[in-house]
């Protein structure tokens, strides 16, 4: 009996010793993962989000996703990356992953730090798209491995949707939506780029996560007074730019 709870008991200390390993693995993945996403020099006009997305095609391939379900799609000088996590089927539409691959011009001149190398210091990391957005990229491309190294199969298909030029033009954004909407369409999608973690300060435990499922945007009008006008000077009472101000300020909540 005590032989029996012994063994019992080394067994439970070897799945449990099994499991942290497997987590440690698992984090030393996301981390290696995130710090070869910052190497890729992935700002407007250097061509390296091709590669980018290449690189983890490679990844979710040799991880155990179907090839049919990663498409990388070409546009200009970037891409797009579309990975669809297939679930166990059924009605349900998916659920959209959003994140982008490219970053902001960096110069390494006014950087203290070379901004394509992921430096950790003090607790903090440094890198051009440590925080806008390869961190959501490594965070969900993490994921996805672990997740699928432990056999998890979700209720449905969860997409992830990266895109190559969020920082400038979008035109990948654009094709997504307008050339490749049976990719991409979803129940909702879950912005990792609109909102951020929280740590608590005293045991510096992760907290919560802000995923945003909507963004408001601007739009430009051009508003056009007609009326049949006079000389400016005689101005009328009724003219064509006290139209134009009555209808600006008729916008005034
Ligand atoms: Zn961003």
């Amino acid at each position: 009996m005590k032989t029996l709870f012994l063994f019992l008991l080394l067994i439970g200390a070897g799945f449990e010793a099994r499991a942290a390993s497997q987590v440690d693995a698992s984090r030393a993945e996301a981390r290696e993962l995130f710090a070869r996403l910052i190497a890729f020099k992935t700002s407007k006009g250097l061509g390296q989000v091709p590669a980018l997305a290449t690189y983890l095609s490679e990844k979710f391939v040799a991880g155990g996703f179907d090839p049919k379900d990663i498409h990388l799609l070409p546009l200009g000088e970037t891409a797009s990356l579309v990975v669809r996590y297939r679930g166990k089927g059924g009605t349900r539409k998916p659920i959209l992953l959003i994140a982008h691959m490219d970053v902001v011009t960096a110069n390494p001149a006014d950087w203290v730090r070379d901004p394509f190398i992921l430096t950790e210091e003090n607790g903090y990391f440094f890198g051009r798209g440590t925080a806008d957005i390869k961190n959501e990229v490594a965070a969900f491309a993490a994921n996805f491995l672990r997740l699928k190294r432990e056999g998890f199969v979700p209720k449905r298909d969860i997409i992830l949707a990266l895109t190559g030029d969020e920082e400038t033009a979008q035109e990948t954004t654009r094709d997504l939506v307008e050339n490749h909407r049976d990719l991409i369409d979803a129940e909702y999608a879950l912005n990792g780029d609109g909102g951020g973690g929280v740590i608590d300060e005293d045991s510096g435990k992760a907290k919560l996560l802000y995923l945003q499922g909507a963004e408001k945007t601007s739009v430009t009008y051009s508003i056009t007074a007609h009326n049949p006008g006079g000389h400016s000077s005689e101005p009328r009472l009724k003219n064509a730019i006290y139209d134009l101000a009555d209808a600006l300020k008729s916008l005034q909540g």
